[in-house]
């Protein structure tokens, strides 16, 4: 088989969220409406992705695929193979243990089939304790067919004496650490989930007579269903076409800690996060750095397209005129050319062109949503000083990303992130820029809605990849030599 090219061949200087799950219950051809909703959520992984369904006829239905939904599950050919009623479906860029290597033995949904029937299950976020989980179900005869964390949850299952599915979900899921949000079928129910800590995001709504989970609204919006409300961290709701939703909690209460960086980079600006247009938060995280950062220029350029925002909102802070200083290709995709290194040596200019006209002369202020590597940062520096730019003044719309994140999103070791190396200062020296600045991380929590910025006693949010606080102690990485950081005194 054709081996896929990396996700985002030139674009290795984001962080990138690795999954996104959608299931619904209760509506003509499911597949359909589970096709169009990973669709909505390519932009949370884009390597693989699959769909399973089920129809009282003829039972349980899978199609797992390497690429893109659009190119996967649009064709009759596949779309008919996935009758019934009730399916969920998942859309992955890899998990931990296996990044850049995705086998279709590692694609979503994964399958088991237990004494009271089948169920299907699909899963967004990192299990940091998975590691020890695997290493202890195969000593006790488990067998393994991926390389995948989210299997453990089936032979937890699997092992669990609950006297229904659920129970058994229940019941596995209170072993595992980490940020998990869930979908998962049995032939009538949908079953969503959410860890205590609400790292991640899942979404219920209701299209027709049926049911939607997803894990953000704009998945909800391309199939027509009505947004009725996030999944609390910790719940667990059972829905079925008949019975409508059914909700528990069954874990320990603790207070929430959802993902700040699905704010600022992750979630689809048109989706809404905790009541919160993703879009405005965006816009606002603009207006705090205007308010930090100020800086005397000619023109506010955002790097597109997750700097758009933020710029909007710093050139309208400021009063300093916006200007789309660079212009995206938005056709450049994987399917483009296989990244040889003479095209990767092209790089960044393959997806972004400066607008000369506008940036000769110009004090530019440059938006962008993060800084990684700074690899992508310093070779557009380079365009738009080469486009006759007087000044490049850097402003980032996050805080310095310092630490690895365990929670589902891929990050490269700590030693790669540039800001766990360098001071601001050493940074803006490396990136050859005039000035360098970041929103604070009281600026971000202000932009999100926390007037008094953050807590640091008691943070309403994960921020681990800004602060080094991890919600929840990454057990398998500190196994393996991973040093978290002092606690403050
Ligand atoms: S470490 Fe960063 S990216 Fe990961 S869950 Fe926390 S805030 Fe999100």
């Amino acid at each position: 088989m054709r081996q896929m090219p990396p996700a985002h061949p030139f674009d290795d200087d984001k962080l990138h969220e690795e999954c996104g799950i959608f299931g619904v219950v209760g509506v003509t051809d499911a597949a359909n409406f589970i096709a169009l909703g990973l669709h909505a959520l390519q932009h949370r992984g884009q390597e693989a992705g699959g769909i399973v369904t089920h129809s009282q006829e003829t039972g349980f239905h899978s199609a797992r695929r390497m690429g893109y939904v659009r190119d996967n599950f649009t064709s009759q050919d596949v779309m008919q193979t996935l009758p019934g009623d009730i399916g969920i479906g998942h859309v992955r860029y890899s998990t931990a243990g296996s990044k850049g290597q995705t086998a279709i033995r590692d694609v979503q949904p994964f399958f088991g089939e237990f004494s009271m029937g089948g169920a299907a299950i699909a899963h967004n976020g990192n299990i940091t304790n998975a590691d020890a989980l695997r290493k202890e179900l195969i000593e006790r005869g488990s067998i393994f067919q991926s390389s995948s964390d989210s299997e453990c949850i089936i032979h937890l299952m699997a092992r669990s004496m609950g006297r229904n599915i659920p129970a058994r979900m229940e019941d596995a899921l209170r072993k595992l650490e980490g940020a998990f949000s869930v979908v998962a079928m049995t032939r009538t129910k949908l079953i969503g989930v959410r860890d205590p800590l609400g790292v991640r995001p899942l979404v219920l709504g209701q299209v027709g007579d049926g049911w939607v989970l997803a894990s953000e609204t704009c998945a909800l919006d391309i199939i027509g269903a009505e947004f009725i409300r996030e999944i609390e961290p910790g719940e667990m709701v059972v829905i079925s076409a008949n019975e409508g939703v059914q909700s528990n909690f069954p874990f320990r209460h603790q207070a929430s800690r959802f993902c700040i960086f699905e704010h600022v980079y992750f979630s689809r600006p048109d989706s809404i996060l905790g009541g919160r247009s993703v879009y405005e938060t965006r816009r606002q995280i603009g207006v705090e750095l205007a308010r930090e950062a100020p800086v005397e220029a000619d023109l506010v350029c955002p790097v597109p397209d997750s700097g758009t925002p933020a710029a909007i909102g710093y050139a309208h802070e400021s009063g300093i005129p916006y200007g789309m200083g660079i212009i995206r290709n938005q056709y450049m995709g994987r399917t483009f050319i296989e990244p040889t290194e003479q095209i990767r040596n092209m790089g960044v200019r393959l997806k972004l062109n400066v607008n000369r006209a506008l940036i000769k002369g110009k004090r530019v202020v440059l938006v962008d949503d993060s800084v990684v590597r700074g690899t992508t940062s310093r070779k557009i520096k380079e365009m738009i000083l080469d486009a006759g730019a007087a000044e490049v003044h850097f402003r980032i719309a996050s805080p310095p990303t310092a630490w690895p994140c365990f929670y589902g999103v891929d990050t490269p070791q700590r030693e790669k992130l540039l800001a766990a190396t360098m001071t601001e200062d050493e940074m803006r020296q490396h990136l050859g820029v005039d000035s360098l600045r970041f929103v604070t991380l009281d600026g971000l929590y202000r932009a999100v809605g926390e007037a008094n910025g953050r807590d640091p006693k008691a943070p309403r949010y994960c921020d681990a990849c800004f602060s080094g606080d991890y919600p929840v102690a990454p057990s398998d990485m500190i196994e393996k030599g991973f040093t978290l950081k002092p606690a403050a005194k």
